[in-house]
């Protein structure tokens, strides 16, 4: 089979835009480009408990789209669940991203990504939310049913 169906050979940088990312040191570097699967806010407790903060901006992408440009050895990882495998620098702690191998997305984070137009479209796991966001987007009590959850809606 010709190679032309790859995805490296499908990509091409003139047109997909790429933006570049950082952990707080900067000791890794990342890239994402094109356009991600989606973007919101998970207020779900592991999100919280793991970024000691009260919700998680995220934006999910094919890990295609993801690129690691420096400092893949200093990357920590850890999965308390099957479904979340979650990467820091092991210099600075800074979380960079999260694989969700389940739905074949990975999560970077929209704080890493400063540059990245971040523009959320849904809350999920809003039952679990110590902080409510009345921004008129739509309340998932958990995931959207095209990633396996029950796509039921709740009050802001
Ligand atoms: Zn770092
Ligand atoms: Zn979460």
């Amino acid at each position: 089979m010709a190679a032309i169906d790859t995805p490296h050979a499908v990509d091409s940088t003139h047109h997909t835009k790429t933006y570049h990312g950082a952990c707080f040191c900067g000791a890794v570097q990342l890239s994402v480009s094109g356009a991600p699967a989606g973007m919101g806010y998970c207020h779900c407790d592991s999100c919280r408990h793991w970024s000691a903060g009260p919700v998680n901006a995220f934006t999910l992408w094919k890990p295609d789209a993801v690129k690691v440009t420096k400092g893949a050895d200093q990357i920590g990882s850890f999965h308390k669940t099957p479904h979340s495998d979650r990467k820091w620098c092991k210099t600075c702690g800074g979380h960079l991203f999260t694989k969700h191998p389940g739905m074949g997305l990975v999560d970077v984070y929209a704080a890493v990504i400063p540059d990245f137009p971040f523009e959320p479209g849904v809350h999920v796991n809003y039952q679990e939310t110590h902080l409510r966001m009345k921004d008129g987007l739509p309340k998932l009590k958990d995931f959207p049913a095209e990633l396996g959850g029950s796509g039921i809606a709740v009050a802001e």
